[in-house]
């Protein structure tokens, strides 16, 4: 079971709405909200010193970008959204698929978003391409949906910085291009910038380039509320150190050979789709059995309402990483989608005085 005290990803929604709300009726000032991959609280309380406001958000379940930023954009749960990962499977029947490739995004009759809530304020609703640029999906038009795209270069997903060393000013330069064309729009607008240090942080981990970067987003930041903009970041879920377990990975590749078993998920949070013909409750034990303790097996009602039938897009039973040893793709070192307090507590932040 997750209990939090703290509001998740589906109050960023509502929380947006009111900061638009304020400034609409007040000074009409173009609004900036940076979705930044990756960043745990405790990075944006040691480096976003300048922010009037921060404030702790708690993740969703599972805490896979796709899950999260779906959340976000949309103010409901992962079992009501029902994009509850990167592979899963759309229907019973139907073969797993990847959302960052799939032409459907399985938007929900009437679905809106907080860009439709910006329009409805009588803000022009915008989202730079930045680093979704590179996917071409359903997800991402659903994503977006109520926004107008604006073309803008990738900045960590840049093809000549994939795996090396980063150059910091030069991203904090094109973050600061990017934000430039929104101030030079003639109307107030509302405007989306992702950037994604969540695919360096998978390779290097939380190195002092990160840190470098968090502190110079701050600095330009308030360069530009001294300009005139209301600038917020958030982000969707932290990274914990992940090892690969060959142990582990072989254990699961003949067990589930042996069981026609289909695994789905992503990162420290995997499911199994048990196939009718088999029992739950078996599998469940054998598996709490044979893993490691700090492996969770769970069932998928542990986690998930059944009220919600797109909860049912889960498989039927839930493997959660609780420590630094599990299931990692070579050359990744850090990695989520489970539930430590890095991965589950993420910034929400206000540059600008909205009081
Ligand atoms: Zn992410």
């Amino acid at each position: 079971m997750i209990q939090t005290l703290l509001p998740d990803l589906t109050r960023i929604r509502p929380l947006m709405r009111e900061l638009l709300a304020y400034h609409a009726s007040n000074d009409k000032k173009s609004v900036v909200l940076l979705a930044v991959d990756g960043v745990r609280y405790a990075d944006a309380e040691k480096n976003w010193r300048s922010a009037h406001h921060l404030q702790r958000i708690a993740s969703v379940f599972p805490t896979t970008s796709s899950s999260c930023w779906l959340s976000a954009l949309t103010g409901t749960s992962v079992a009501r959204h029902g994009c509850v990962g990167v592979v899963f499977r759309p229907d019973a029947t139907g073969e797993t698929i990847n959302v960052f490739s799939h032409a459907d995004g399985f938007t929900l009759e009437g679905e809106q978003t907080l860009f439709h809530d910006a329009a409805q304020h009588g803000y022009l609703p915008v989202a730079l391409t930045s680093d979704v640029g590179h996917l071409s999906c359903g997800w991402r038009q659903r994503l977006l949906s109520g926004a107008r795209l604006i073309e803008s270069a990738l900045h960590f997903h840049a093809p000549h910085r994939a795996n090396g060393a980063i150059d910091i000013d030069s991203l904090i330069n094109q973050l600061h291009q990017d934000i430039a064309r929104i101030a030079a729009l003639p109307v107030p607008c509302f405007a989306w910038i992702f950037v994604d240090p969540d695919h360096y942080i998978h390779r290097h981990g939380y190195d002092s380039a990160i840190h470098e970067y968090l502190q110079k987003l701050d600095q330009l930041a308030t360069r530009w509320t001294e300009k005139g903009l209301v600038m917020v970041a958030h982000s969707d879920h932290g990274l914990v150190a992940t090892e690969h377990s060959p142990e582990l990975e072989h254990y699961l590749h003949h067990y589930l050979k042996r069981k026609g078993l289909t695994m789905g998920g992503a990162g420290r949070t995997r499911w199994l789709y048990v196939p009718r013909q088999l029992s739950t409750e078996q599998i469940i034990s054998e598996l709490s059995a044979n893993l490691p303790a700090d492996v969770e097996v769970a069932k998928r009602s542990d986690y998930f309402p059944p009220t919600e039938p797109l909860a049912e897009r889960v498989g039927e039973i839930l493997l959660i990483s609780r420590s630094g040893l599990f299931l990692a793709e070579p050359g990744i070192k850090y990695e989520h989608g489970s539930l430590c307090r890095d991965e589950w507590e993420v910034p929400f932040a206000i540059w600008g005085d909205a009081s």
